[in-house]
Parts: C-alpha cells; structure tokens; sequence
C-alpha cells in the first residue's frame, strides 16, 4: 500500500523513542507529565458524567458550559472558543487551517517537534527560528533573518517546551509588531502558562486578538493528559473555519472531560498556585543537585523542564541523541536528547522535573557522575 508523503515526512518524536525503551525501573526526567493527583472536585466532576450512563455527541465546537467557562476564564468572547482533543489537536487544525502548501512557518529551534511536523503534514515547510543564546529569549533580529516573502505564520511557544524559557514581554512585542509589518499571522502555544516562577506570562492575544490564534489546555495545569481537552481561541470567523476541519476529523472533544472542564476551571486558581510550588521547589531541588555534579543549570524559570548544557559529553558520545541512550542504558534514568527539538537543541539534555524530589535526587546524581565520568574518560 502506497505511504503519502504526508505520513512519511512525518520525524518519528526522539521522546517517545527513548521513553519506549525505558524498563520498569527506569526513573523518568523524560516525557513532560505531572504525577500531581487531578484535583478531587474534577474527578467528581468525571464521575457524575460516567454515572449518567450515556454518552452522546456535544456540539462541534464543544458544550456551550465549557466554551463559556473558557471564555470567561480568558475574557473573551464565547463565539471565540472551540473545544479541542487536547492542545495537539489545537496546534493540528491551527497550522492545516491557516498555511497552505508552499508556504513558510517559522518554528522555534529548539521548539516542540510536533511544530514543524505538523508544518509539513500541512504541505507547508517549518523554518526554525533561532532562540537568544543560553537565555532562549525571542529575537526579532534572528526572526526577521528567516522572513521571506513565503512566510505565512509563526509558532510562539512560551514557557518554553523544551527550555522553560519564558517570553519577555518588549521582545514579544517587537516579533509581534514584525510580523504584523510582514502579513504574518501567530499561532501561539500556551499549554504551560500556569507554569511561571519567575516573570509574567504574556499571550500575543493581550495585544494583537485579531491576528493569530491561541491555544492553551488542561493535560498540564490539572495533570489531565490522557483526558484528552484543551480549547483553541480567535476571531470567531476563524474558529468557524477551522470547526470544519475538527468536524471532518475528531466531531468533537471527549464528552467526561468537557463536563469536567467548567469544574477545573472554576478550581483553578488555588490548584495550579500548589502545583506552582510543587514544581518549583522541585525545579529548584533538581538544579542544585545537578551543580552539586559539576553540571551547570540555571534558575526554573517556567514550565517544569531545565535544558542542560552538555557539550563536551555529547560531543563524546556522538551527539545528545546517544549520549540521551548511554544514559538510559547505564544509569536508568530517561533523559531526551536536545537534538530531538530541533538542531539548534543539540548538546544538551531536556530533564522533566515531574517526579518526587527523592526520585529527583537520585536520577540527577546518576547522570551527573555518568556525564563527569564520560568526559574523564574523554
Ligand atoms: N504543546 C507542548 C509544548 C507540549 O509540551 C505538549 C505536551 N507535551 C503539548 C502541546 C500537547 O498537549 P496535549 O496533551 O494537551 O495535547
């Protein structure tokens, strides 16, 4: 049977492939999920959907009770919102319904590899945008260097996944500002914006609603990954464009959690405020054990991840992709290669920070002493 070039240009996720060769030991700094409990109000909230004993179809564009708690939780207007399959899907009908093939997207290098693979699932192709050295800050300068007259959209992800950077607000504006003066038009990932400790978060949405679309989800600020809901925001003639696309693909979001989804927001204040301390304290506690190693990493800034540098032990082993393998092979901890997001993630290590701090402890101090030991080695 013939494989499109749809499919077959799709990159296999370096964090699924080295998490699929964890063993039942391993202690996972690898895929980027909360171990935090889903807040018990929301579990009732689940269960009173499943005790009904029914299931049927929501509208499209999901409940009126979640797209409103949406709106209200974003202030904006209802006929804005759509109800999506987690912010994947978000991400998959922003990128098919807005770019058509030829043309250009500008992705963040290191940025998260669904980005350019659904660029190209879209016929279109991902230009990477570089980052500010060590700070991965946004920069108009190395945006405006990959514009062309192909250029139709950028991603915007911040915080950061891979880099728990977080956007400053000037620097966003200038891109935005850029990008305005070019006919570009943002896509903007939103999925950690819970996750800030130090610094404000800011959506290209506060500024310029009308030129871009802003998705943002549950499976992080209420550890709902495999509930599967997140929401898609714009003018409302674009949600209407894009309904088509979700319709023909998915019909609608899960039924459970769209109930569930008025209830978390409604709690969601006081429960991300606590899984903001968690995850600091954690982000914290996972950076002074891997100085205590010799590793440098710098202060959480954002989501739950540190980048590390690891240059001269990549370079050793081959590349952040086997060095990522040795590590799993010889400490048991699953750490994803930097490469896996995009070449300007090469020589370092994305670590996840979503496991207890005993777990944290020992996993960094496995890497740790592996990574000095490589290197003395040399
Ligand atoms: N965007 C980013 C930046 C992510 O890190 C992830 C999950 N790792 C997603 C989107 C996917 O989110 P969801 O589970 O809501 O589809």
């Amino acid at each position: 049977m013939n494989i499109a070039e749809r499919a077959s240009g799709i990159f296999p996720s370096q964090i699924r492939r080295i998490t699929d060769r964890a063993r039942p030991t391993s202690i996972h700094l690898g895929l980027g999920q909360p171990d935090t409990a889903i807040h018990p109000e929301v579990q009732q909230a689940l269960l009173a959907y499943v005790a009904i004993g029914k299931a049927p179809y929501t509208p499209n564009l999901g409940t009126l009770a979640a797209r409103q708690a949406v709106a209200d939780h974003l202030g904006i207007d209802v006929a804005g919102v759509m109800i999506t399959h987690g912010v994947q899907e978000g991400l998959a009908l922003s990128l098919l319904g807005t770019v058509d093939p030829g043309d250009e997207v500008l992705v963040p290098d290191p940025g998260f590899p669904a980005y350019a693979n659904l660029v190209r699932a879209a016929g279109a192709t991902p230009v990477g945008y570089a980052l500010e050295s060590g700070q991965w800050g946004l920069s108009a300068a190395a945006i405006e260097a990959v514009i062309t007259p192909k250029t139709r959209a950028i991603v915007l992800n911040s915080p950061s996944n891979p880099t728990g950077a977080i956007h400053r607000a000037a620097d966003l504006q200038h891109v935005l500002e850029l990008c305005a003066s070019h006919g570009i038009h943002w896509i903007s990932d939103e999925i950690y914006e819970d996750f800030v400790y130090s610094g404000v978060h800011t959506s290209p949405a506060d500024s310029h609603p009308n030129q871009g679309l802003r998705i943002g989800g549950l499976s992080k600020s209420h550890s709902m990954m495999g509930w599967r809901v997140g929401w898609v925001t714009g003018h409302p003639d674009m949600i209407e464009a894009l309904k088509g696309l979700h319709q023909h693909i998915v019909t609608a979001a899960c039924g459970a959690s769209q109930a569930a989804l008025p209830v978390a927001l409604q709690v969601h204040a006081a429960h991300v405020a606590s899984m903001r301390d968690i995850f600091r304290g954690r982000g914290r506690l996972l950076q002074d054990r891997l100085k205590q190693g010799g590793l440098e990493c710098s202060d959480p800034v954002g989501a739950f991840y540190h980048f590390v540098p690891v240059f001269d032990a990549a370079q050793i082993s081959g590349g952040s992709v086997a060095l990522a393998e040795a590590i799993l092979e010889h400490t048991d901890v699953v750490t994803i290669p930097g490469f896996g997001f995009g070449t300007g993630g090469e020589g370092y290590l994305r670590l996840a920070y979503t496991v207890s701090d005993d777990l944290l402890s020992e996993a960094a101090s496995r890497v740790a002493d592996y990574i000095a030991d490589v290197v003395q080695r040399g």
